[in-house]
């Protein structure tokens, strides 16, 4: 097909604008999938759902569809839509020339409207403007298209209503996307240059590498370089997915496709980098290219120390799938033997805690997740610092960084008062104010990233009576006066119970921390004191006392010899569990220390 003839688009929306539902009614317009097709595919989605854990879509759908005579590939990119994927989402966009921005009719413009429309404007991408679900009753377009002239400088006569459930507007919407997004350009002659912009791993295929053409062909039997990962591999299919994968006899420049080339796992394939051919006479890596980064770690050990190797193997296996989390074996006197593990988020963690639960049969105890600090030391070194147990004694600090981001927060006016205060609480900086309209208005602060992934989302919520949404970026690591509080169990500190948090906030902490072990360790033989502290200090203290139940009681009178016996076990055992802490912990216990953020 002939380059003017090709269309590379994504829809961006918030969440529940009308994506999917979008999605499949361009699917069936152009004739990719029929009706009858669309409902069984979306009950193999399901399954796979089920059985994976996620969503598992086609993230790249090739249609064909005639316009005015002439046949045209609509190439529709999918988009990740959670923050967590946000270098995802800018390594999709830049497979596109254009955008259709969804904003639901009812709903109006949300955090993540705003935050993936200035996304796709960063890119220079056309932006297709559409007023989504226009066929609700309480639809309320004039106030919508007023919201997103308003925030995003939109022209309202380029707004398109539409509904991805009737159909109404989707033709408009296919000729507007040929009529007004650009081809791309680039050319054919030219050395291979594509985008790696998903992959997907596949039990009998293995990974599939889902690209862009920028310059060049590809074809079956061609050797390519990955230029960042370098690695050169043998092509031995190049497709597209219509939706479901079909073979092709090549990629030219321009268009999107996948490439599988035995590979056996997706460590080796980099979401951003860029294929070309091995050699000196390589095409220059493509701009943008980041490693990606784990913002959140936390403690995974088997409930069962039995399931260590288990656990390990299941770890090995989920990573070929999902290169971006990262795992090292680590070591707890509470928890035994186990992983620290880093995420790109908090979402991606529940994603991978999740699959490991159900694609094997470790049962996982967790600690606390927390976000990677920065230390500089005394030798003037920077350091990451993955747990708060790898936090040096004081006198080796120099400075302590943590991760700041920038957060967009969007509520009706009334609720202002309210956010900002939530906001306050968690240490933001306001950077400033902007009203969508007489009734909607975006708060945008600077928060530590720690005071953001817990639970600012559901305080958010509960502020506004469900009304709010809020998205953020992550800006930049700057100092911040930060403290490892450690508990102590009868003295003896529990490593996996300690935390970073700020000296102002330690003792309100530290008391609120005891109190809930308190509250979450049973009383045992014995007295358990529990103490929080920095350093050598102790800040808090909270006592479970001992079991006053006489064991005796059990026995009915009779025996006096069996009775001296269970006295002098229980004597024993009072000194043992004492002498080594030995308290039994609960694994409630070890994410008890959040909730008192
Ligand atoms: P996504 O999260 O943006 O992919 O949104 P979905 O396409 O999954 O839609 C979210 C919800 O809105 C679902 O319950 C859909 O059935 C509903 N929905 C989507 N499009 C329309 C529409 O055009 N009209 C109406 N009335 N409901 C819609
Ligand atoms: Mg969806």
């Amino acid at each position: 097909i002939e380059q003017q003839y090709i269309r590379n688009f994504c829809i961006i929306a918030h969440i529940d604008h009308g994506k999917s539902t979008l999605a499949d009614r361009l699917m069936e317009k152009t004739g990719t999938v029929t009706l009858r097709e669309m409902k069984e595919q979306l009950l193999d989605g399901m399954d796979l759902e089920r059985e994976r854990g996620i969503t598992i879509k086609a993230k790249a759908v090739a249609m064909r569809y005639k316009y005015k005579g002439r046949e045209y590939e609509l190439n529709l990119i999918d988009t990740p839509g959670h923050v967590d994927f946000q270098y995802e989402v800018s390594r999709s966009l830049s497979c596109c020339e254009g955008a259709v921005l969804l904003a639901d009719a009812f709903q109006g413009v949300e955090a993540q409207t705003v935050a993936n429309a200035f996304l796709a404007m960063e890119h220079d991408l056309k932006i297709i403007p559409c007023l989504s679900k226009i066929d609700l009753n309480h639809a309320r377009p004039a106030a919508v298209i007023e919201e997103m002239e308003q925030t995003l400088a939109i022209d309202p006569d380029e707004v398109q209503a539409i509904s991805g459930k009737t159909g109404a507007g989707v033709e408009e919407l296919l000729a507007a996307i040929i009529e007004t997004v650009p081809a791309p350009v680039g050319s054919r002659e030219d050395v291979l240059q594509a985008m790696v912009f998903d992959s997907h791993y596949d039990k009998f295929r293995g990974a599939v590498t889902y690209v862009r053409v920028m310059n060049g062909t590809v074809k079956k039997g061609d050797k390519i370089r990955f230029l960042r990962g370098e690695t050169t591999h043998d092509v031995t299919e190049v497709g597209q997915f219509i939706p479901t994968p079909r073979a092709t006899d090549e990629l030219c420049a321009g268009q999107v496709g996948y490439l599988i080339c035995n590979i056996k796992s997706l460590e080796l394939v980099n979401i951003g980098d860029t294929v070309s051919i091995p050699g000196p006479d390589a095409a220059k890596p493509l701009p943008g290219y980041q490693e990606p980064k784990r913002m959140v770690f936390c403690g995974l050990y088997p409930s069962d120390g039995q399931d260590f190797e288990q656990l390990r193997d299941a770890l090995n296996k989920l990573r070929i799938n999902d290169p971006s989390f990262v795992f090292e074996p680590e070591t707890s006197d509470a928890l035994g033997f186990g992983f620290r593990c880093g995420f790109l988020g908090l979402l991606h963690m529940e994603i991978v805690q999740q699959r490991l639960e159900q694609e094997s049969d470790v049962d996982l105890v967790q600690t606390a997740p927390n976000v990677t600090y920065h230390i500089i030391n005394k030798k003037g070194q920077e350091v990451e610092i993955h747990k708060p147990q790898d936090v040096p004694d004081a006198g080796e600090i120099e400075e302590f960084l943590q991760p700041i981001v920038r957060v967009s927060l969007l509520q009706p006016s009334e609720f202002i008062g309210p956010v900002m205060q939530l906001c306050t609480e968690r240490r933001g900086v306001q950077v400033r104010t902007e009203y969508l309209s007489p009734t909607r208005a975006m708060l945008v602060y600077d928060l530590p990233l720690a005071e953001v992934i817990y639970d600012l989302h559901d305080k958010l919520k509960s502020a506004t009576r469900g009304y709010g949404t809020m998205d953020y970026e992550i800006r930049d690591y700057v100092p911040a006066d930060l403290v490892r509080l450690d508990m102590l169990v009868n003295g003896k500190r529990v490593d996996a119970l300690s935390i970073i948090c700020n000296r102002a906030d330690a003792d309100r902490r530290g008391r609120a921390v005891v109190k809930k072990l308190k509250s979450e360790i049973d009383r045992h033989m014995f007295e358990i004191a529990i103490q929080a502290a920095i350093g050598t200090r102790v800040i808090a203290r909270e006592t479970v006392k001992a079991l006053s139940k006489n064991v005796t009681a059990k026995c009915y009178g009779g025996d006096i010899s069996r009775k001296r016996k269970l006295w002098a076990k229980q004597k024993e055992g009072k000194k043992r569990m004492k002498s080594i802490g030995s308290v039994d912990i609960p694994q409630k216990a070890f994410m008890a220390v959040l909730e008192t953020g």
